[in-house]
């Protein structure tokens, strides 16, 4: 691993940012339009991307492991700068991914993730379910409930979830449940639901302001039995784990942020499908002003309009400092003593925000429509300062770490 800072990805990595780029500008973006007024999972664009390798698990662990750190914000960025919705239902699947590479033993992760993903011919995606009806931002707040079956070895799963990326269509849904909500976040476990198991169903698909080639929509937990293998990580580590909380407890009364740290290392990922989409409305902006002829020159010739771009292009290069520093960070072991991960997302969502709607503003009527792509880009980008935490979450986590102080 590298001990220096470096903006260098290195040839390899620059190798597979071209190829990403290719694919997002020759196949991604021709389709974005359509996906986002059927309103579907595009899958004949997932099933091209995993004939490529691009939906794949390889390809991701390969970017994850990258020594350069920024393999995984390359990829996401040039997926995103292709289209979000359809970028969205490519990566969706690493969620729940993730999750069981992080809880899980190795026999759990060689089990589950080649079936979140199937093959290019029998196609799967993954759901990750945490978030409910009555905990967003509040995650120590949810209410589905895992009660183990000891006669059985088998784990009941009851509750609703809702927003869930791939809810409902997923081959495998992995469920945050609680086990003992004294324990507040302390007391959750994660749970895989393998493909086909009785009880789980899907509730409502939700009709999006963007992203709206990504399917969101809630998970309905019925009496939901699984297997005790399902539990990540293993009975005796959740129990070894609740002990320790509970003693915790006893001691300082208080509850645990463990949540919160875990989702701060996926952060700068989010934060880079953001810049993807700031990207790539900067440069539908910089042509148009370019070309555009008002009062008998181009509008870029009015510095009111080369200084918005130059406002944009700025943020965007300052979005990816922000990024890249988190992801090598991340890779290289450096604790976020500033939250350096929430910095990194917030910034570049923010961002993605006001760049998009910079760019309508530069195409004036025609931003305005959807002949032009800035109108869907301005819609996608307004998820980027809500999901994986909001903005104000990803604040209030800032003022924590620089201020040592419990801020609510
Ligand atoms: C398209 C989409 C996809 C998603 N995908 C997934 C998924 O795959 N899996 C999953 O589990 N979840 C998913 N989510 C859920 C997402 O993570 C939540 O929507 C998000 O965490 C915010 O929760 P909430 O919507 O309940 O808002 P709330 O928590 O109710 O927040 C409402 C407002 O109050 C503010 N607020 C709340 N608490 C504070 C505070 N302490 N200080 C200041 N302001 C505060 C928030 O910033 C926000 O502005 C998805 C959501 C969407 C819309």
């Amino acid at each position: 691993m590298s001990s220096t800072f470096s903006l260098d990805p290195g040839a390899d990595q620059l190798a597979v940012r071209d190829w990403l780029h290719g694919f997002a500008a020759d196949v991604v973006r021709p389709a974005a339009a359509e996906w986002d007024e059927r309103e579907e999972t595009p899958w004949p664009i997932i099933q091209e991307a995993a004939k490529l390798g691009i939906y794949s698990l390889d390809f991701y662990a390969q970017q994850y492991f990258d020594p350069s750190g920024v393999g995984i914000p390359i990829a996401m960025e040039e997926l995103f700068w292709g289209d979000a919705g359809i970028g969205l239902s490519i990566v969706g699947t690493t969620l729940a991914a993730v999750a069981v590479l992080a809880n899980g033993t190795d026999e759990q992760i060689g089990t589950w993730t080649p079936q979140m993903f199937g093959t290019p011919d029998d196609l799967k995606v993954a759901a990750f379910c945490s978030s409910e009806p009555d905990a967003g931002s509040d995650v120590s707040a949810l209410r589905t409930r895992a009660v183990y079956d000891e006669a059985k070895d088998e784990w009941v799963l009851n509750g609703t979830k809702t927003w869930a990326t791939n809810g409902g269509i997923a081959a495998v849904h992995v469920v945050v449940a609680t086990v003992d909500a004294d324990l507040g976040a302390r007391g959750h476990a994660s749970f895989v639901v393998p493909p086909g198991t009785p009880g789980l169903s899907q509730g409502q698909k939700f009709k999006k302001h963007g992203i709206r080639a990504s399917h969101t929509a809630e998970v309905v937990l019925d009496g939901v039995r699984v297997p005790g293998s399902c539990l990540l990580g293993g009975k005796e580590k959740l129990d070894e784990r609740l002990a320790r909380a509970r003693e915790g407890v006893k001691r300082s009364g208080g509850r645990g942020n463990a949540a919160m740290a875990t989702f701060e290392a996926s952060r700068p990922a989010v934060g880079a499908q953001a810049i993807g989409i700031a990207r790539a409305a900067y440069e539908v902006a910089l042509d148009y002003a370019k070309t555009r002829e008002q009062f008998g020159r181009p509008i870029i010739d009015n510095q009111g309009v080369a200084f918005q771009l130059a406002d944009m292009k700025t943020r965007i290069d300052a979005s990816r400092l922000l990024v890249w520093r988190a992801s090598w960070m991340a890779a290289n072991n450096q604790p976020f003593t500033a939250a350096e991960g929430s910095m990194s997302k917030l910034y570049a969502g923010e961002t993605a925000k006001w760049v998009t709607a910079q760019a309508m503003q530069i195409l004036g009527g025609n931003g305005f429509t959807r002949e032009y792509p800035v109108e869907r880009m301005h819609r996608d980008s307004a998820i980027y300062s809500i999901f994986e935490g909001t903005s104000e979450i990803q604040r209030l986590v800032i003022a924590r770490a620089i201020s040592g102080m419990p801020i609510r």
